[in-house]
C-alpha cells in the first residue's frame, strides 16, 4: 500500500495544495486542490474517493474530477462518507446549481458517481487494503480515516480539535506506523483553533500526551505564511514525539 501526498496545506498559493492523498493509484482520501496535479490518465484510474468531512478544502476536486474522467471510465466513481457529510454533498455541492448531480448523469442507471455511506469505525476493504473511518471533532460532521493492509497502519485525523475517542483508536492500533496530524493555527491563534476546532501546537502536545503506542508523527494543514512559525512551536512543545512537517509528494510505504 503506496501512500502519496497530493495535498497538505491549510490554504493555496505558489507550491501549496490543500488536502489529499493518494492511496495506490486508484483511491483518494480527501480531494482537494493537489488533485489537480494527477495526469488525466491518473486523474481515470481512481475508482473510490474517501471523504472526511465537506469542507470545501478537502473536496474542491472531486466535483471536476468526476466531469474530466466520466467519460473515459466504464464504472462510477464512489464517494465514501458518512450520512451527514454525504447529505451536505448533495444538499451544496451536487445540486445543480454549484454542479450538476453526477449521480443522474448520464442517468440514474448508469451514474459516472455514487455515494457509499460508512459510520465511524466501519471498516471498508478493497483487495486488502482495509479503510475505516475513525472520530473526529470539528465544526461540521467529520471522520478521520486509519488505512491498515494488516502489517502496518497508517492513520490521518482529518480535521479536529481535542477528541478522546481519537485517542482511544489510536490506542488500540498496536501496528500503527504513521500518525498524520492536524495543526492549522500557531499558539497565538489558540483561542480560534478551540472555536474552528483545529489544534494548535500546545493543544497538539496535550493531545499526543494521551497517545500510548510510538508511530512517526506528521503535521499537516499548516496555515500559509506561517508553517516556519506553528513548526518551531511544535518543536518546543511537542519535540519528544519527533513530530515532521508534512510534505507535499511526499511517499509512504505500508
Ligand atoms: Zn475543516
Ligand atoms: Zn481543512
Amino acid at each position: 500500500m503506496k501512500i502519496r501526498v497530493l495535498g497538505c496545506s491549510g490554504g493555496i498559493g505558489g507550491a501549496l495544495r490543500t488536502t489529499s492523498f493518494l492511496v495506490d493509484d486508484d483511491i483518494l482520501v480527501d480531494a482537494g486542490t493537489g488533485v489537480g496535479d494527477l495526469s488525466l490518465e491518473s486523474l481515470a484510474r481512481i475508482d473510490h474517493i474517501f471523504v472526511s468531512h465537506s469542507h470545501l478544502d478537502h473536496v474542491t476536486s472531486i466535483p471536476f474530477l468526476v466531469d474530466t474522467v466520466c467519460w473515459m471510465r466504464a464504472t462510477p466513481i464512489v464517494v465514501y462518507g458518512t450520512k451527514e457529510t454525504l447529505d451536505i454533498l448533495r444538499a451544496h455541492l451536487f445540486n445543480w446549481k454549484i454542479w450538476p448531480d453526477f449521480t443522474q448523469i448520464p442517468d440514474a442507471q448508469r451514474p459516472s458517481m455514487t455515494y457509499r455511506e460508512i459510520r465511524v469505525g466501519e471498516v471498508v476493504e478493497l483487495g486488502g487494503r482495509r479503510i475505516t473511518a475513525i472520530p473526529a471533532n470539528h465544526t461540521v460532521p467529520a471522520v478521520g480515516y486509519a488505512l491498515d493492509n494488516g502489517r502496518a497502519s497508517l492513520i490521518f485525523t482529518g480535521d479536529t480539535g481535542p477528541h478522546e475517542a481519537l485517542w482511544r483508536i489510536v490506542n488500540a492500533t498496536p501496528n500503527l506506523k504513521y500518525l498524520i496530524i492536524e495543526t492549522a493555527f500557531s499558539n497565538a491563534e489558540r483561542e480560534i483553533a478551540a472555536a474552528s476546532k483545529h489544534l494548535c501546537p500546545q493543544m497538539l502536545a496535550e493531545e499526543l500526551e494521551k497517545m500510548r503506542v510510538h508511530p512517526e508523527v506528521y503535521i499537516t494543514h499548516l496555515k500559509p505564511g506561517e508553517g516556519a512559525l506553528t513548526m518551531k512551536e511544535v518543536t518546543q512543545a511537542a519535540g519528544r514525539w519527533r513530530p515532521r512537517m508534512l510534505e507535499n509528494n511526499q511517499e509512504f510505504s505500508l
